[in-house]
């Protein structure tokens, strides 16, 4: 008998909440067909909620700063891993390059462990020959920057067509062990013109083709495949941007942020990812970062400052690399810590001067914590924060923007109307489709690696390691 093969369909920035009204509608068949067969379920994905990161829950099995990607934009304070411009990464155009690089090598991805692998469209390609990543040849680069810059909605959707199309004759040719295959039309529809819109719901329907494609042509072979859909952040309107460069300028500090960092040198590093989201790294010619107990004399009066604008919603102040404090503008202070081995891991929560997550104060285990806050305003806050933390990467003051805000204003070339990043519930839930029932509940995105791996019959962790 045929090995089984998997197919994960991202659709890329889709909402739980739309995919149930575009089954309610008719609109998407096939999509509704394998909810009746495995489910509908609603996970959560990582923080920062952004493209690019959000794909090593799939990929990895784990947080996206555990494997070495702090945010979609960051500053090596050690000078070892990003030499230029000013240390600084991001992943948006060119930085794209340094993301597989990046990523710890003692972490295996699914590309390396299912091998034939295809992906499409995906950031991270860590175990892929260059002919097996579908769309990011040097023609298709082209395509993307001319697209991002001057293309029209229908442009991008005309992307998703073409990438469906060869995603499509080419998994049916060589029946590729596990094949990830992005589509990004319903993240672009949404920013230029609202989740809601016709042509987000236009772009879902492009994802439904693609499914029932591959489902037809799999039984008209005869080959068993396996395939799923997800999606790797949710989106929320926005009409109010502040460029937190700016912001942090206007406060005193000489900055530095993208896109002019080329020979920038500057006291705040202001690293602004998936827009709703920020990280600031406080001097960042200091090869170690402090700690907060040590950066508050000289910072307090900038992070007191950042909490007071309507447009942020929470600062979360690492501690060391287990804890950080988190703060609301009007909801007090909190402190969530982390203890224990991979065994004996458990997260704290302790309100100090108030519940700015609206999580019960308590020590979880990390499914506990994730029922604790799953209804709340910040699904899955205390592990996402702990795992953020974790990271030597990642900035010393963290910003998750307000309802109705994002944190750039320039630099984007189509206005975004909707936006994504944040730790909120709008950005942080989405939905996976499968096409038979879940053997245990599903929480996180990171579940998707255990469940790929025990559909495909690898080891999550490199034989003989
Ligand atoms: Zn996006």
């Amino acid at each position: 008998m045929t090995a089984p093969s998997l197919c994960l369909i991202v659709a890329d920035g889709l909402r739980p909440d739309s995919l149930d009204a575009a089954i309610a509608a008719g609109a998407v068949p096939a999509l509704a067909r394998l909810r009746a067969e495995g489910g509908a379920h609603t996970i959560t994905t990582c923080f920062p909620s952004v493209t690019g990161l959000a794909y090593a829950p799939f990929l990895m099995g784990k947080h996206p700063a555990q494997v070495g990607l702090p945010g979609l934009r960051w500053i090596d304070r050690t000078r070892q891993r990003v030499p230029i411009p000013a240390h600084a990464r991001s992943y948006v155009g060119f930085g794209i390059k340094g993301i597989d690089a990046d990523l710890d090598p003692a972490v295996p991805t699914l590309f390396e462990l299912a091998q034939p692998g295809m992906s499409a469209m995906s950031m991270i390609t860590r175990g892929l020959p260059h002919a097996q990543k579908i769309a990011r040849g040097v023609w298709w680069g082209a395509r993307g920057i001319r697209t991002h810059y001057f293309g029209t909605l229908d442009d991008w959707l005309q992307v998703d067509r073409d990438v469906a199309d060869i995603v499509a004759r080419r998994v049916r040719a060589e029946r590729p062990r596990f094949t990830l295959a992005a589509l990004m039309g319903i993240d672009k529809a949404s920013h230029a013109r609202g989740h809601a819109s016709a042509e987000a719901a236009h772009a879902l329907e492009i994802v439904d083709r693609l499914v029932e494609r591959l489902r037809r042509e799999a039984h008209d072979d005869g080959v068993p495949l396996r395939l799923w859909v997800v999606s790797d952040h949710g989106h929320s309107p926005v009409d109010q941007h502040d460029e937190l460069a700016d912001v942090v300028r206007a406060l005193g500090a000489k900055v530095i942020a993208h896109p002019w960092v080329i020979g920038a040198r500057g006291d705040v590093g202001v690293m602004v990812g998936g827009n709703a989201m920020a990280q600031l790294y406080l001097d960042p010619a200091n090869p170690q970062a402090l700690g907060w107990a040590a950066l508050e004399s000289r910072w307090g009066a900038l992070a007191n400052a950042l909490l007071a604008r309507t447009s942020i919603d929470l600062i979360v102040l690492p501690l060391d690399r287990t804890s950080c404090l988190v703060r609301a503008h009007d909801r007090g202070e909190a402190i969530v810590r982390a203890e224990g081995d991979a065994d004996t891991w458990r997260v704290s929560y302790e309100h100090r001067s108030g519940d700015p997550l609206g999580i019960p104060a308590g020590r979880y285990t990390r499914d506990d914590a994730w029922d604790a806050a799953c209804d709340g305003p910040y699904p899955d806050a205390l592990v996402q924060l702990a795992h953020l933390v974790a990271s030597p990467r990642i900035g010393d003051i963290i910003v998750s923007a307000a309802p109705g805000w994002d944190l750039r204003a320039r630099y984007e070339p189509v206005e975004h109307v909707s936006t994504h990043g944040a730790l909120a519930r709008s950005h942080m839930r989405v939905p996976l489709l499968l096409d038979r029932p879940p053997l245990a509940q599903l929480r996180r995105t990171t579940d998707i690696m255990d469940m790929a791996c025990a559909a495909l019959g690898v080891n999550m962790h490199r034989s003989g390691s």
